[in-house]
């Protein structure tokens, strides 16, 4: 299934990792937090110390992993790079943990899936830079620390609801990314076809920056997609029209949404009745995983105006029946 969105890491990712940039200067967009981060960094920097720890939260594919990198980068250290759900016990973070050098990132993506007693033991490594671990079992059980060099853990995450608070706490350096403008993709675009040697007009670049769901990862993969169809069709430039059709191709229509999204929102309104509905009976309905809705479709479907969330459940809004092209039901009482 040729999904363009997905909280996976795709094999065309690989190429993708020659797309990111580098520098912070290189980074577009995200203002606010770049302006944050590189004051931070000067001042670790200018103290010589290591950053204090940073959690970065948003949707899939705004940047995180990057800007992670371009952080370890611009502090000159190396970045060891692991996930919440790659570490399964207190000893595969001691053994990660013991091995850092002085000021090093360690970057933990999906900090919200560590299980609980591998969390537990972060809390003090992050506060005072020390292992407290427990080993072996049983009356012969002993209680050992160890401590660590001073780190930097970047964390990421899609869902700060499901961070438990202490964790969140201990980082000083708190960061949401945004969706981006489609200006802000179009820049995106124009450098990555300079990058992949794709001829592109403004107006082509644009065209793909529009229907991107404001996020760059996807930004890139339509790019991609896009050069398929120049390619077959001997086009050397790609322009508004030639990135309009190949995209209406791909069933990605002028407000980014794919069927993916369409089915969704079709199943809320016509089995539904418009919500509210669980997040869990629309996944059982359209058989997609609950995780990958709420992170991966449904932020951009709320952004649009397309979706509520209340705590009853999801609800179709006006717009999802003006967008479906369903009349909205009149209320009864009205
Ligand atoms: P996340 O970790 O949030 O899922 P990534 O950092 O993997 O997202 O970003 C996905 C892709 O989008 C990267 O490979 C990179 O090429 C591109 N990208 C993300 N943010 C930017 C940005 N601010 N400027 C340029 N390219 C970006």
């Amino acid at each position: 299934d040729d999904r363009l969105v997905t909280s996976e890491v795709m094999e065309s990712d690989g190429e993708q990792y020659s797309l990111r940039p580098r520098t912070l200067e290189e980074y577009i967009g995200q203002d606010k937090v770049k302006q944050n981060i590189s004051v931070f960094i000067e001042a670790a920097l200018k103290r010589n110390e290591a950053l204090d720890h940073v959690l970065l939260f948003g949707p899939p594919g705004l940047g995180k992993t990057t800007l992670a990198n371009i952080i370890a980068n611009e502090l000159h250290v190396n970045m060891r790079v692991t996930s919440g759900p790659a570490i399964m016990r207190q000893g595969d973070l001691a053994a990660i943990l013991s091995t850092l050098s002085e000021g090093e990132v360690l970057f933990i993506d999906e900090i919200h899936r560590l299980p609980k007693a591998v969390e537990e033991i972060l809390y003090s490594a992050m506060e005072d830079y020390q292992l407290d671990i427990v080993i072996g079992k049983g009356p012969g059980a002993q209680n050992v620390r160890l401590p660590l060099p001073k780190f930097t853990l970047i964390g990421a995450t899609t869902r700060l609801g499901s961070l438990a608070a202490p964790l969140r706490d201990r980082f000083g350096v708190q960061c949401r990314l945004e969706f981006y403008q489609p200006e802000q993709l179009r820049i995106i675009v124009n450098k990555s076809a300079e990058k992949l040697d794709v001829g592109m007009t403004p107006e082509g670049a644009l065209e793909i920056a529009r229907r991107s769901r404001g996020t760059p990862r996807v930004a890139n993969r339509l790019l991609k997609r896009v050069r398929d169809f120049a390619q077959v069709l001997g086009q050397a430039v790609i322009d508004q029209k030639l990135a309009d059709e190949a995209l209406s191709r791909l069933e990605v229509d002028r407000y980014g949404l794919d069927q993916n999204d369409r089915r969704i929102l079709q199943t809320i309104v016509r089995t539904f009745g418009g919500g509210p509905v669980g997040v869990d009976t629309i996944a059982a309905a359209v058989s997609e995983e609950a995780g990958t809705i709420e992170d991966v479709v449904e932020p951009y479907l709320m952004q649009l105006g397309l979706l509520q969330r209340t705590p009853r459940g999801r609800v179709a809004t006006r717009e999802t029946y003006r967008y479906l092209g369903i009349p909205y039901p009149e209320d009864a009482s009205g």
